[in-house]
């Protein structure tokens, strides 16, 4: 094959002029990118050779070398991993495969600013050595192929790139940068030693550098030693050194690890600027063996909504890399984590469809959700700064500035986890049965007297009203529509706090929760309001007069409203609003329905029951009305109005409006 120059796919184009434009407040994280993509290939051979040991070729000590060369201006990583054909050069260093990548790059605004806070969440990977590079050659050669069957990939990292065919005798990749001027401080050891110390120690594979020495200048005047030498310089030996632990991080003693170790493995697996709020590190003994390092991170990625998407947790057995983004391993409504799971009890060659049916990896998953679960109580309980007290004799309490300091660090921590992922966690609701009073729990919402979603399930039972009976929820579009709802009108009255739902996952979750320790939960958009102990007999016995005296009345509207109404009744939950809509007990309520149907799919024709407030001069009104029918029709449409829905005939509604205004 000749020489050939292709164009990148439009998607890369603009990842490296970001790259290149927005980066070089964070330049040396190219380093860490290319020695993981070093450390994957390794991997990447590792798992195949399983099944095919000649792809070793007689060298399975599996290591990446760093070197630079000051005279010419590079940097080169070299590692004796899977190596790449022409066509996987093609394919990997000139299109975007991953989705998440892709879907990134169309959500760029072209505001250097915002776009690289955004490439914060996302692994810019391979194309990061352009922030240092003015050009990259890659050559490589895959294992199992033969030497003529190398590839050079060459690139300025423009518009385009250059493949030919080469002959290259060593199995693997290297990857050289060809340093801009203001990056030349990368072409020295104790730079490039300092980032692999930060970045890559806890990378199984040795990171091999080439040893320098102190060698003194000559001597000035050959015949005199005293008379003084030229600048000494750090002269390379020729000898190799590993400088990096080489140690995979989960491997080591918890006690061995710093905290700084910790967050930059996360950083590594998760490619994530900022450090995660929570991890933890266990190694489980008894009928199934494994070590897992799970991470919580703080900050949600764009497709975290995509049920589909990749779960974050490698799957490592006796070290050896098997797969990313194992979902077997946690449920999906814990798809946020990252992190690493190597189990020694698994067969290397497990396959996706295995996982799932392992009795290993159950318990498995069920150890990892557990912990989870585990962090996450941890977080909520930290959340506040604690208290101070002071006793009835004058004593406060005594708390060391260390403790202090903790207890600072933790602060915030689980809002920020809520705001970010709490939408995802009731998933769990309907996902994890087994688990569903811890994940209940850890829920937190708005209510009718708290602005913040802040409110557990067990504040709200504290503040229950003597004789309330139920926690009572209303689900609604958006926070303001629920707040307005009419609805709430008379838990308003009574001073009866309601939760608001605003989530779109809420209801359907909802429906998997039917009491938080022993006390119901009640929608208060469904079913007759039974405010139970709460309503008081003279309030009674006035809804049960109401109810008889209008009853010709809810006749005439049944019948006029046949077609929109399941039934209509009178109702002592409304104090300023003329009417409502409620549906049956155990029907889909109105809001979810509508958003089914926004989503496309099937949902159920809702009849609501429309109820009436006896006591509003709107509806007393409507005795002997010759508009009665119009009015009636008012009355159901502002009902769905209120609610955030849209009348079915909108035009005939503003007719009718503007009939009676006139
Ligand atoms: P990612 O590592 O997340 O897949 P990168 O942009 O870092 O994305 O790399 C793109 C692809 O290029 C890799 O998936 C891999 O197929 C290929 N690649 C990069 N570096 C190497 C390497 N050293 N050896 C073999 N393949 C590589
Ligand atoms: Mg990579």
């Amino acid at each position: 094959m000749t020489k050939q120059t292709l164009s990148f796919q439009a998607e890369v184009a603009q990842l490296l002029h970001l790259v290149t434009h927005s980066l070089y407040s964070n330049k040396e994280i190219f380093l860490r990118e290319l020695i993981s993509n070093a450390s994957d290939a390794c991997d990447k051979l590792r798992f195949e050779a399983i099944n095919d040991g000649g792809l070793y070729e007689n060298d399975s000590e599996l290591k990446v070398k760093v070197s630079f060369d000051k005279d010419a201006k590079t940097l080169t990583i070299t590692d004796n991993g899977i190596g790449m054909s022409t066509q996987e050069a093609i394919d990997h260093l000139g299109t975007i495969a991953k989705s998440g990548t892709k879907d990134f790059v169309s959500k760029l605004s072209g505001d250097q600013k915002a776009d690289s806070q955004l490439i914060g969440q996302f692994g810019v990977g391979f194309y990061s050595g352009f922030i240092v590079a003015d050009k990259i050659t890659v050559e490589s050669r895959r294992a199992g192929m033969k030497a003529e069957e190398g590839v050079r990939w060459i690139s300025g990292g423009a518009g385009d790139f250059e493949v030919e065919n080469i002959t290259r005798a060593e199995r693997g990749t290297s990857v050289t940068l060809h340093l801009r001027d203001d990056a030349m401080d990368y072409a020295s050891a104790w730079k490039v030693k300092g980032i692999i110390n930060k970045y890559s120690d806890h990378i199984s594979l040795p990171i091999l550098m080439e040893k320098e020495e102190w060698k003194d200048g000559e001597l000035i005047n050959p015949s005199d030693e005293q008379g003084g030498r030229q600048p000494g310089a750090m002269v390379k030996t020729g000898e190799w050194e590993t400088v990096n632990k080489a140690n995979a991080i989960w491997a080591r003693a918890k006690k061995d690890i710093t905290a700084d170790e910790y967050t930059e493995f996360y950083k590594q697996i998760s490619h994530d600027f900022e450090a995660p709020l929570a991890h933890t590190h266990n190694r489980v003994e008894g009928s199934t063996e494994y070590t897992q390092l799970l991470y919580i991170p703080g900050k949600a990625p764009m497709d975290l909504y995509n049920r589909e998407k990749s779960a974050g947790v490698k799957l490592y057995v006796k070290r050896v890399f098997i797969m990313d983004d194992a979902e077997a391993l946690l449920p999906t409504y814990l798809r946020f984590v990252k992190g690493v799971v190597d189990s020694s009890d698994l067969p290397l060659n497990v396959s996706r469809e295995l996982l799932q049916e392992s009795r290993d990896v159950k318990a498995i998953r069920e150890g990892c959700t557990k912990r989870v679960l585990g962090m996450l109580e941890d977080l909520a309980k930290n959340d506040k700064l604690p208290e101070v007290t002071t006793s009835a004799e004058g004593v406060t309490d005594v708390v060391s500035e260390e403790d202090k300091a903790e207890a600072a660090a933790n602060a915030g921590k689980f809002t920020k986890f809520y705001n970010e992922f709490g939408a995802v966690l009731k998933e769990g609701l309907g996902e994890d049965y087994a688990n569903k009073d811890r994940i209940a729990k850890l829920l937190r919402f708005a209510s009718s007297t708290t602005d913040t979603v802040s409110v557990s399930f067990a504040d709200y039972k504290a503040r229950m009203k003597e004789g309330q009976e139920a926690i009572y929820y209303i689900t609604a579009d958006n926070a303001a529509a629920a707040k307005n709802s009419p609805q709430l009108e008379v838990f308003k009255k009574k001073g009866i706090e309601v939760l608001l739902m605003t989530d779109r996952v809420d209801e359907w979750a909802l429906n998997y929760l039917q009491d938080f320790d022993g006390t119901p939960l009640q929608s208060v958009a469904k079913g007759a309001v039974d405010l139970g102990k709460l309503q008081d007999e003279t309030e009674k016995k006035a809804a049960e007069e109401a109810a008889e005296t209008f009853k010709p009345m809810l006749a005439k509207l049944k019948e006029a409203l046949k077609d929109k109404a399941e039934d209509v009744r009178v109702t002592t939950r409304l104090v300023d609003s003329p009417a409502c809509l409620v549906v049956q007990d155990h029907g889909m309520s109105t809001q979810l329905a509508r958003m089914l149907k926004q989503a496309g799919q099937a949902a159920p024709d809702v009849k609501p029951v429309l109820e009436v407030n006896a006591e509003h001069p709107l509806v007393k009104k409507l005795d002997g009305s010759v508009h009665f029918n119009d009015l009636a029709h008012i009355l159901f449409d502002q009902a769905l109005l209120a609610e955030g829905g849209l009348p079915a005939d909108p035009a005939a509604y503003v007719k009718r409006v503007n009939a009676l205004l006139v």
